[in-house]
């Protein structure tokens, strides 16, 4: 079957000598063809990003006016982007129109951001400044989670600070990506945004290319360290925003029928394929079984189905492998002596549907607290002591995020604070926006993505310091 879609290569429309599948996740079954990017067409792309760089690199006002030009794009959406997006990953088609949205909001916010040299010395005799400097041609790679959002999280500040792209989304979820190059193909010049779609493979030849001066890739840990090391022998710099296994935290004092439904949308949005999402929840032993009751009443309720359906609040999980996998750690658990509270296995023959599944009677050491389920299964774990708890969440390669919950603020604020993570919430998860920072410590990262922080990771130092001549 031909590819119904085309990749962005140098300004042009590319449909690829070879093609491969998506999968709908609601049905399990293939609904449409996409490139499968040879090598020859990406040494095309890389080539026509480097050869765009020069002039692309001239001017940020001309590059925020490109990127205001892209946001408005994005504000009229053409028809059946949003339906494409629930037909590819999954999600419930009001939850794919809101990311649209987000991706044109944080273009938009991206575009408003600056690095104006830092003048530290200005005297008749000498001057200092400080100025950051694009790096060159981006090699970009996303996940299949929130695939067209996560690719503009690159494009705008790669392309704010001066950079030209070449970007990869999950070939689980291509299509909506594929859809931006070509939504932008006429407002970006041509061969600054390269889009291109093909597999795993495809992206360890982007990372081991020669044109690309710097990787931003977003994934799993495993993947981001085969990056590292592809990126290592060229030195080519990375930006890794990786898994995470964020643990909440709930104090003595709260309501637990006030924090249930926080918590419950906190870990399930997206059917708890979000990488900071809450993976595992710590309670205080006092209050456990009522915390379960009301996070198993929530579940009951929500109602999963086809993402085109009305009413839907969650959708499958996005392919095969993740189902088999959150499938594989329910059941570990199961053996393990948990208590499903509710849910715990599949629902309906075909496609990827899981139930919300609430775990409880489960502590650390078993494998769905120990590692990233990505997925709608959540362990409830008792703790008898707060210092104990912090210890439990902490006690983990991951640092991604993590929340503490309570009514007394200070006193959350001041447990937050020793999460060794890199966004420590309190009385909220998820607070994620375009002028934070956001990335991890420990193994969910390297670098951060967002606000000005992230744009400087577009970029290189450089000291710019002159004296007279005496
Ligand atoms: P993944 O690591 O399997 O794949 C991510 C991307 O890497 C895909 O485009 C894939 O094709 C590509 N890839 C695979 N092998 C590669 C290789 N050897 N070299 C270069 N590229 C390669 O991850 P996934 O399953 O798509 O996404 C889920 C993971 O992403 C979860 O762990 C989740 O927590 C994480 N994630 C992190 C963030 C964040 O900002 N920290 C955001 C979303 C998702």
């Amino acid at each position: 079957m031909a590819a119904g879609y085309t990749m962005t290569i140098d300004g042009k429309s590319v449909k690829g000598s070879k093609s491969t599948g998506v999968i709908n996740p609601a049905t399990g079954k293939i609904f449409a063809e996409v490139p499968d990017c040879s090598k020859a067409e990406l040494d095309q792309a890389m080539n026509a990003a480097q050869k765009a760089f020069p002039a692309w690199s001239k001017d940020i006002n001309a590059r925020r006016k490109v990127l205001n030009e892209c946001a408005a794009a994005l504000q009229q959406p053409p028809e059946g982007l949003a339906r494409t997006l629930t037909l590819e990953q999954g999600k419930p088609l009001d939850k794919a129109a809101q990311e649209i949205m987000l991706t044109s909001m944080w273009c938009a916010f991206t575009a408003m951001l600056d690095l104006p040299a830092e003048v530290l010395m200005d005297t008749p005799d000498s001057k200092i400044e400080i100025k950051r400097k694009p790096l060159g041609v981006v090699a970009a790679i996303t996940p299949w989670n929130y695939p067209i959002m996560l690719g503009m999280w690159k494009i705008a500040p790669a392309l704010l600070a001066g950079n030209t792209i070449v970007l990869k989304p999950s070939p689980y979820t291509p299509i909506t990506t594929l859809m931006l190059g070509e939504i932008l193909k006429d407002i970006v010049p041509p061969g600054v945004l390269n889009v291109v779609s093909g597999g795993d493979e495809l992206g360890s030849w982007m990372t081991s290319h020669p044109i690309p001066r710097k990787i931003s890739f977003t994934g799993s840990v495993e993947t981001g360290k085969r990056v590292a090391a592809a990126a290592a022998p060229d030195l080519k710099r990375v930006t890794l925003e990786l898994g995470g296994n964020d643990a909440a935290i709930i104090l003595a004092d709260v309501d637990p029928a006030v924090v249930a439904p926080k918590i419950f949308w906190g870990a399930f949005e997206n059917s708890g394929q979000i990488c900071s999402a809450i993976k595992r929840v710590y309670v205080p032993e006092q209050m456990y079984n009522a915390l379960l009751d009301n996070l198993g009443e929530i579940a009951k309720g929500v109602k999963v189905g086809d993402g085109l359906e009305a009413g839907t609040q969650l959708g499958p999980i996005n392919n095969k492998m993740q189902f088999e996998r959150v499938t594989e750690l329910v059941e570990d658990a199961k053996k393990h002596g948990a208590k499903i509270v509710t849910g715990g296995s599949r629902v309906g023959k075909e496609g990827y549907f899981f139930a919300p599944t609430i775990v409880g009677n489960i502590s650390d050491g078993v494998r769905l607290v120990d590692e990233e389920q990505f997925g709608p299964a959540l362990p409830i774990i008792p703790y008898k002591d707060v210092d104990d708890a912090v210890r439990r969440a902490n006690s983990t390669h991951f640092g991604l995020s993590g929340s503490v919950w309570s009514n007394d603020s200070a006193r959350g604020t001041e447990v937050a604070s020793q999460l060794e993570c890199g966004s420590a919430w309190v009385n909220q998860h998820l607070a994620i926006a375009p002028n934070l920072p956001f990335g991890g410590a420990k193994w969910s990262g390297i670098g951060v993505e967002n606000g000005t922080w992230g744009l400087m990771g577009f970029t290189e130092i450089q000291v710019v310091n002159s004296v007279k001549l005496s």
